[in-house]
């Protein structure tokens, strides 16, 4: 199937789960992943109506947006974002889904040019073999960010466990948006924390239902190369 026909299928399904919990489907954006995929292929991706590129390394995403450069693309970094790797990419990107960290704040600060979008990743299941903060240190963490002046927080981002159970699913995703309310409730200008970037392929129907703003969609959307 061509790309085109992957995203229009993404979309019915984006569409039926905004029905069925009464949201609008122009709240939720495709994100392609295209770490799999070659320059050409995510170059179909973008004529195909997709208007926003991730990618989880910092070589991947410059070489992607250098042969896509008279195209309108919003950029977004998903993956772990090394300190010292900061100033190679943070002035090519509309997004940073992986902030973690203070060391990473302070670098990020210390060498973007203008303010940054960024999401706090959140590591809901506490899983070893992920990134992210628990729960119950994102309130703190968030507070502490309001120093960096070159940092915008507009949402929270999580991956959910690979697992087929989707009650684990749904609720790691559920209390991704339940964090989200509680830390929009503090008003806090550097943290409108207005989006969630959850759901990749096997599980962005859920969610969607849950609340994601972003979904990250790379098989599902331009399938697999390499
Ligand atoms: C690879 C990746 C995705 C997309 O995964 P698919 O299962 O291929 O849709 C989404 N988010 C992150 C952080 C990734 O690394």
């Amino acid at each position: 199937m061509s790309i085109l026909e992957n995203r229009n299928i993404i979309q019915q399904n984006i569409e039926v789960a905004c029905l069925k919990t009464k949201r609008s489907p122009k709240d939720v954006n495709i994100v392609a992943v295209t770490k799999y995929v070659s320059n050409e292929t995510t170059k179909e991706a973008v004529s195909a109506g997709v208007g926003h590129i991730g990618e989880n390394r910092i070589e991947g995403l410059l070489e992607k947006k250098d042969f896509l450069s008279e195209m309108s693309v919003k950029w977004h970094f998903i993956g772990t974002l090394q300190t010292r790797k900061v100033k190679e990419i943070i002035n090519h990107v509309d997004y940073i889904h992986s902030l973690d960290r203070l060391s990473l704040a302070k670098e990020i600060q210390k060498r973007a040019d203008q303010t940054i979008s960024c999401f706090i990743q959140v590591n809901v299941a506490e899983e070893d073999s992920k990134h992210g903060l628990a729960v119950k240190e994102v309130l703190t963490f968030v507070d502490k960010l309001k120093e960096y002046d070159r940092i915008k927080v507009v949402g929270l981002m999580t991956m959910a466990p690979f697992t087929e159970n989707k009650e684990v699913v749904r609720n790691v995703f559920s209390t991704l948006k339940q964090l989200q309310m509680d830390i929009q409730k503090k008003e806090l200008p550097h943290a409108p924390c207005q989006e969630l970037s959850m759901g990749m392929s096997n599980d962005y129907v859920i969610a969607v239902e849950e609340g994601a703003t972003f979904i990250r969609i790379g098989t599902d959307l331009v399938g697999k190369e390499f």
